[in-house]
């Protein structure tokens, strides 16, 4: 271990949306606070698996609802800035509303929101230990090229997607669904080259994928994917080659990642010989890692459940809202939708944020406390965003007094102008 040290009031672990929302909350709330980050850039998936739309700032209802602000909203003006936003799209097939991305105005409006709240980025860290004494982290082990070091800090927050602080510190966690299942992952891969009068609509993509199937392309998977116009370039963005995998091991994300490029090349010589607009496309880019939807699962305090998320439930203790449908993608299937009542949204808890067992700890985004059903609404980026926020307040509020009131949590996400 080397001798480096540091101290903060708020560390947070993981800077993908969920992470990035929780140090901005907390360092809004008046704490000093660090945001450790093993990429070379925030985002999480958004930038490093290339899932280039924002689902779940809006209810799918019409007209649509804006359900998440404060710091997802502080992105979202980024984007305005650097012209890569200006308002939501709805795709007219599928009646979803989602945020067209640009993968790089998307890291640098990360980095302008953090920097711009006082919190500490640290990036090319690894959290790799914790030290609990009394049923509280005390600190815990990061790693860089230059060694091992210790971080304490009075209250953390486990936005890591993987819920690694929260194993490492000894919470509960559960993996995939209660039989040990978990949803498909994908390669998102980046198309250049494409014609602008490119037809992108789904059923002739599914049409040729069918037909190549027939004709023995054997390592195609999907056949119902999405294909997206991305902002400021001629780029579409094509979700088809899935995988299972265990994004918890090495030996497992090898095979998928080797074999989902695999995917990759072939379904690019598909298009590329039978859509029009397609003949002189070539491969941007793949991920750059596989995008995995799903590993643990915390056990909080309390738990979101799919029953009550699909009722639109409303709570005392919110802290966040979720709109997005329950999506469940299973391997070379067709995404399966289920609606929130009346399109509209759910409130979120603070206990599925508070980790079980660990007085200071909690968690957010795609890794809170939630059963099957409520993981395929809650862990899209919206409301990771809106999650996350929450989270850091929690922690902040932990801070000053020792306890985190869901009343006075609630008053400070408001005061930063979240929307519960
Ligand atoms: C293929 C695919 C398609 C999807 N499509 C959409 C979509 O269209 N729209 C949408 O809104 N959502 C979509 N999702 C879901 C969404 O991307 C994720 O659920 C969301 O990114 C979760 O955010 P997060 O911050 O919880 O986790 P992540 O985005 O996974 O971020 C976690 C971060 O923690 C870091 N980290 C992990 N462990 C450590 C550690 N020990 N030390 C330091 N850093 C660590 C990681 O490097 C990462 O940056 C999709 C997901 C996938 C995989």
């Amino acid at each position: 271990m080397s001798e480096r040290k540091m101290k903060f009031d708020v560390v947070v672990t993981g800077g993908g949306s969920a992470g990035v929302a929780a140090a901005v909350g907390a360092a809004n709330a008046g704490m000093r606070t660090l945001l450790i980050e093993k990429n070379p850039y925030l985002g999480g998936a958004a930038t490093h698996s290339s899932v280039l739309t924002f689902c779940g700032f809006f209810t799918q209802s019409d007209p649509y609802e804006q359900i998440v602000g404060g710091v997802g909203e502080k992105v979202l003006e980024e984007l305005r800035q650097l012209h890569m936003y200006r308002e939501p799209y709805r795709n007219p097939r599928s009646g979803n509303v989602i945020v067209l991305l640009d993968a790089e105005a998307t890291k640098y409006a990360l980095d302008q929101v953090v920097l711009a709240s006082g919190a500490k980025p640290l990036l090319h860290c690894q959290v790799i230990g914790a030290v609990v004494e009394d049923g509280a982290i005390r600190a815990i082990e990061c790693y860089d090229h230059t060694g091992r070091f210790l971080v304490e800090a009075s209250a953390f927050v486990d936005a890591s997607g993987e819920a690694d602080l929260s194993v490492l510190a000894g919470g509960q966690v559960r993996f995939g669904d209660e039989e040990g299942q978990v949803q498909a992952s994908t390669l998102v891969m980046r198309i250049g080259g494409v014609a602008p009068h490119a037809d992108l609509a789904r059923n002739g993509f599914t049409e040729v994928i069918q037909q190549a199937k027939l004709n023995g392309e054997t390592s195609l998977t999907k056949e119902k994917g999405m294909v997206l116009r991305l902002p400021g370039s001629q780029d579409v963005l094509a979700m088809f080659a899935d995988e299972y995998v265990n994004g918890l091991d090495s030996s497992s994300l090898t095979e998928a990642e080797m074999s989902a490029r695999r995917q990759a090349w072939s379904y690019l010589r598909v298009f590329q010989r039978y859509i029009p607009g397609f003949e002189n496309a070539y491969l941007g880019q793949t991920g750059p890692a596989i995008g995995v939807r799903e590993t643990r699962h915390v056990v909080g305090e309390g738990t979101l459940r799919g029953e009550d998320i699909l009722n639109g439930v409303r709570c005392p203790d919110a802290v966040a809202r979720g709109g997005w449908p329950v999506e469940i993608h299973e391997k070379g299937a067709p995404a399966v939708y289920r609606h929130i009542r009346d399109k509209s949204f759910y409130e979120i808890p603070l206990q599925s944020l508070k980790v079980a067992g660990i007085r200071n700890l909690w968690c957010a985004g795609r890794i809170i406390s939630c059963d099957p059903v409520a993981f395929a609404s809650a862990r899209v980026i919206g409301t990771s965003f809106a999650t996350g926020h929450a989270a850091g307040v929690a922690a902040a509020q932990f801070v000053g007094n020792g306890v985190s009131d869901v009343q006075a949590v609630r008053k400070e996400l408001i005061r930063q102008e979240a929307l519960i």
